[in-house]
């Protein structure tokens, strides 16, 4: 075979997608892309974070940008300063010094003790969720320094099971708490949740005042605790240790408070003031401390601990 020959053949093989040398049997002629490997291939707990060429849309202005800009970004809209929703790894790495941190309490599960069925079993619905995300349950707790100083962060994550507070996440409470104290460690909780999880009935209502119990010991401690509301705080955790920090801060523009709008609308039947449950409203009303942007946070929250400490 002449080379100009070899050269036309290897150009159509590329062309085919057929990689050169292999021994498979030729393709059909016309197919131009040739998967290399059968299948999905990514287990799913590599597969956390947004592929960095995905396009991502602000919600609130519509101006689009990269996955990987908007993580440089912190999640917060270059154009708006809308704060996108984010999840417990995602705060753990914007606020721990170099990205490390020792996570606790991984190994607690949630459990249908009470056969509970809605528009699926319970235990259907964790089982789906936990396949879905490489998440435990809807609070994930950690110990790191943040700007050089020691904190524990439980964040909730509103993927599992929209944040809902259920026995696991209130366990996670209590466990954090106990271990702020003992290392005399402040302690602070960054809230994202729907409310008390149903399909765990009265066991959800039980964890507030356990969880309120615990906190209770670290104010007589001496430690302190602070509650970051973000966008939406509702509910079971508005009715209980989201309002009851030393410092309650909220990220800007987020929904807080225990029934929403519509409820409270339909219930008093009078129209709601502009911005009711945003937390520019709340701290306005005197419900927060400050709100702050989370670009600044990791920065305000070693101003904190600082002051804390001395
Ligand atoms: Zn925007």
């Amino acid at each position: 075979m002449s080379k100009p020959d070899k050269q036309l053949e290897e150009f159509e093989r590329r062309l085919t997608g057929e990689d050169l040398g292999s021994t498979e049997a030729e393709p059909e002629r016309g197919s131009w892309f040739k998967r290399k490997n059968k299948g999905i291939t990514t287990a799913t707990s590599e597969k956390r974070e947004t592929p960095d060429g995905l396009w991502v849309m602000c919600s609130s202005c519509k101006f689009t940008c990269t996955a990987i800009e908007l993580r440089e970004k912190l999640y917060v809209c270059p154009n708006c300063g809308y704060h996108h929703r984010i999840g417990s790894d995602e705060y753990f790495d914007i606020l721990f010094d170099e990205r490390e941190y020792t996570r606790l309490f991984d190994n607690i599960r949630s459990k249908d003790f009470l056969g509970f069925t809605d528009l699926k079993p319970y235990k259907k619905r964790l089982e789906e969720t936990w396949s879905k995300t490489d998440l435990k349950d809807s609070m994930s707790v950690a110990h790191g320094k943040v700007n050089g100083f020691d904190l524990v962060i439980a964040c909730m994550d509103f993927e599992f099971i929209g944040g809902s507070l259920g026995s696991v996440m209130g366990e996670k409470i209590c466990r954090a708490a106990d271990y702020s104290l003992e290392h005399r460690i402040p302690f602070m909780i960054i809230s994202k949740s729907g409310g008390a999880r149903m399909m765990e009935s009265a066991f959800s209502l039980m964890q507030l005042p356990k969880t309120l119990g615990r906190l209770s010991l670290l104010s007589d401690a001496g430690i302190p605790y602070i509650s970051l509301c973000t966008d939406p705080t509702f509910g079971g955790t508005t009715a209980s240790f989201s309002m009851l920090g030393d410092v309650i801060i909220a990220e800007p523009n987020a929904l807080i408070g225990f029934a929403g709008p519509r409820v409270i609308k339909e219930t008093i039947k009078k129209d709601l003031p502009k911005g009711f449950q945003r937390s520019e409203f709340l701290l306005d009303h005197g419900f927060l401390d400050f709100i702050v942007d989370r670009r600044e946070l990791k920065q305000k929250l070693g101003q904190l601990l600082d002051l804390f400490k001395h």
